[in-house]
C-alpha cells in the first residue's frame, strides 16, 4: 500500500448553494432521550461517557443502514413479441397516470373519439410519438398513438415552447398534447411532459454523514489506475490527506459503486491485449479484496454495468453470485440490479434518502441523439442527460437505446416515483447537477485515458470521488488523477 505523505487531494467545490436550513426537518430536532432509545433498540451500549455527549455526537453512534427498496432478480424466459407489446402498454399506462395528474391534461380523449368528430374544438390527449418529422416550412409533424388509434400532431415554429420540446422528442416516449383538433390532425399548443413535479423539498440528513460515488472501476484492465484507488482507500483509512479530509473521510458512510466494477473478458475483439488480469473470477477476486480494505462500518452498494458477468440487458439483475462470491459474503456490502433502488441514512425519525442507481447504458444515445444535448457537448452535457430522462420519467424511453428484455409485468426503468439522487456511470466523467431537488450525479472511472479515447473525442475524467455531505446536502469533487501524463511532469 502506497503512503503519500503531504498528500494534497485536489477537492474542487461544485454545489450549488447548500440549500438552506428548512424548518421541520425530519428527524433534526431529536433529543438526547430518542436517541438513546434507538440506540438500545439496535443492541449499541450506552456508555456513561456517551451520555455525556451533545446530541450531535451521541447521532454518530447509530449505524448507518441500506435498504433495497427495489432491485430486479428475475430469471430472464425467452422473450416473444407479445411480452414487447405487453411492456408498451403497461408504460403507456403507468406515464399516461403520471401525466393525468397535470391540470392541462384533466380532460383528455381517446384519439380515436377525436377522428370521428367533424367540428374544429380544443382537445388533449396523452400518446406514444411513433414518427417525426420536419416539414419543408420547418414546423414538425409527429404522429402519436394510444390505446384506441394515431393520430398527426402539427407543432409550428410559431408555437416556440412547444417547438423546442419536438426539437428534442424522441421515438416512443409519452407525453401529453393539448391543442385544436382539425379533421384527421391536431395543431399542438402545448406539449406536457410527466416531468418531476415543481416544489418539493430537498430531505436533510440529521447527522452529517457523507456519500460518495464510484464509477467504473474496470478492475483487471491494464488501464486501472490501482495507484489513485489504493490512495482513495487511505484516505478513506485516515492515512491521507489534510487534517479536514481526514476529519471528512471518518464520516463517510455509504459508498455507491455504479457498476463496471471490472474489465470483464471477450466485451471487445481482442481484449486480452489490454487486460492486466485475464480471468474473470480472478478480477473479481481483486476487487473483492480492496473493497475489504475499506473500513467495515462504510456501507457498500454496488450495481452492475454492462463490463460485469452476467446478463447485460436491463433491467440487469445484481452481479451473479458465483462470479463474485466474495462481495456476496461481505457483511457492509449490498448488491443490487441496475437501475435499482435503495434508501439509505434512515433513522427512526428521518425517512432517509432514495437513490436510484443506474450504470447508464442509455446515456450515450440520448448524447448523441437529442438535438440540444449533442449541441451542449453531447457526453460531456451530462447533467443534460441525466435530467432529459428524469422529465421523461423513464431511464430508456427509445426502443433501441439499451438492450433490454421486456418484461409484461412491470416496467424497471420507470422512474415512477421521484429519488432523492439519481446516479449513475458509463460515460467515464464525472457532473453535478440539481433537476428540481434531485441530485443527479454521475461518477467518473478508474481507468486512465487512452489514446484511443482522445482520438474519438471523448474526455474521461478518473479518479474523481464526488463527496456528498447528507447533512448539508453539498457536494464536492475530490480529484485523485495523478495519471502516466502527470507522472511523467513529475520527478
Ligand atoms: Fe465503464
Ligand atoms: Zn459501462
Amino acid at each position: 500500500m502506497i503512503i503519500l505523505q503531504d498528500y494534497n487531494i485536489n477537492v474542487e467545490v461544485v454545489t450549488d448553494n447548500p440549500t438552506k436550513k428548512l424548518s421541520g426537518i425530519l428527524g433534526e430536532n431529536m433529543n438526547k432521550q430518542e436517541i438513546i432509545n434507538q440506540l438500545m433498540e439496535q443492541d449499541i451500549l450506552v456508555t456513561p461517557e456517551m451520555l455525556e455527549q451533545p446530541e450531535d455526537e451521541l447521532l454518530k453512534f447509530l449505524p448507518s443502514k441500506v435498504k433495497i427498496i427495489k432491485s430486479y432478480d428475475k430469471t430472464a424466459k425467452k422473450k416473444s413479441y407479445n411480452d414487447f407489446v405487453g411492456l408498451f402498454k403497461l408504460r403507456y399506462k403507468k406515464i399516461s397516470e403520471l401525466l393525468r395528474t397535470r391540470q392541462e391534461l384533466s380532460g383528455v380523449t381517446a384519439i380515436a373519439r377525436i377522428k370521428q368528430r367533424r367540428e374544429k374544438e380544443n382537445v388533449s390527449i396523452i400518446g406514444m410519438v411513433i414518427d417525426k418529422n420536419i416539414t419543408k416550412n420547418g414546423n414538425y409533424i409527429i404522429n402519436v398513438e394510444d390505446m384506441t388509434g394515431e393520430i398527426t400532431v402539427i407543432i409550428t415554429q410559431q408555437n416556440k415552447e412547444a417547438f423546442d420540446i419536438a426539437a428534442d422528442m424522441v421515438l416512443d416516449e409519452i407525453i401529453g398534447i393539448s391543442g385544436q383538433s382539425s379533421g384527421d390532425a391536431i395543431f399542438a399548443n402545448k406539449i406536457i411532459l410527466p416531468d418531476v413535479p415543481l416544489g418539493r423539498t430537498m430531505k436533510h440528513s440529521p447527522k452529517e454523514e457523507f456519500m460518495i460515488l464510484i464509477g467504473d472501476p474496470h478492475v483487471g484492465s491494464k488501464e486501472f489506475l490501482r495507484k489513485e484507488f489504493m490512495t482513495f482507500i487511505s484516505w478513506l483509512n485516515g492515512k491521507v490527506g489534510n487534517e479536514e479530509q481526514k476529519r471528512t473521510a471518518s464520516k463517510v458512510k455509504y459508498i455507491i459503486f455504479t457498476g463496471d466494477v471490472i474489465e470483464g473478458v471477450g466485451i471487445y475483439p481482442n481484449q486480452d491485449e489490454d487486460l492486466e488480469i485475464l480471468d474473470i473470477y480472478d478480477q473479481y477476486e481483486d476487487f473483492s479484496n480492496l473493497l475489504k480494505k475499506i473500513p467495515e462500518n462504510i456501507q457498500i452498494v454496488i450495481a452492475p454495468g454492462n463490463h460485469d458477468a452476467g446478463r447485460i440487458a436491463e433491467p440487469q439483475p445484481p452481479i451473479p453470485k458465483n462470479f463474485a462470491k466474495a462481495l456476496y459474503e461481505m457483511s457492509n456490502v449490498t448488491m443490487i440490479s441496475s437501475p435499482g433502488w435503495v434508501n439509505i441514512g434512515a433513522t427512526e425519525t428521518f425517512v432517509g434518502f432514495d437513490l436510484l442507481i443506474y450504470h447508464g447504458y442509455s446515456l450515450i444515445y440520448y448524447s448523441d441523439n437529442v438535438p440540444s444535448i449533442r449541441n451542449a457537448g453531447g457526453q460531456k452535457a451530462t447533467d443534460q442527460i441525466m435530467s432529459f430522462l428524469l422529465k421523461r420519467r423513464h431511464l430508456a424511453p427509445t426502443h433501441g437505446s439499451n438492450l433490454y428484455i421486456p418484461d409484461p409485468e412491470e416496467d424497471h426503468l420507470i422512474i415512477d416515483k421521484i429519488p432523492d439522487f439519481f446516479i449513475t456511470g458509463h460515460i467515464h466523467r464525472i457532473a453535478y447537477a440539481n433537476y428540481r431537488g434531485v441530485s443527479m450525479i454521475n461518477a467518473s472511472t478508474w481507468t486512465d485515458i487512452t489514446e484511443d479515447q482522445e482520438k474519438r473525442g471523448l474526455e474521461p475524467q478518473p479518479a474523481r470521488v464526488p463527496l456528498i455531505n447528507l447533512k448539508t446536502r453539498e457536494v464536492k469533487i475530490m480529484n485523485f488523477y495523478r495519471g502516466k501524463k502527470i507522472n511523467q511532469d513529475t520527478k
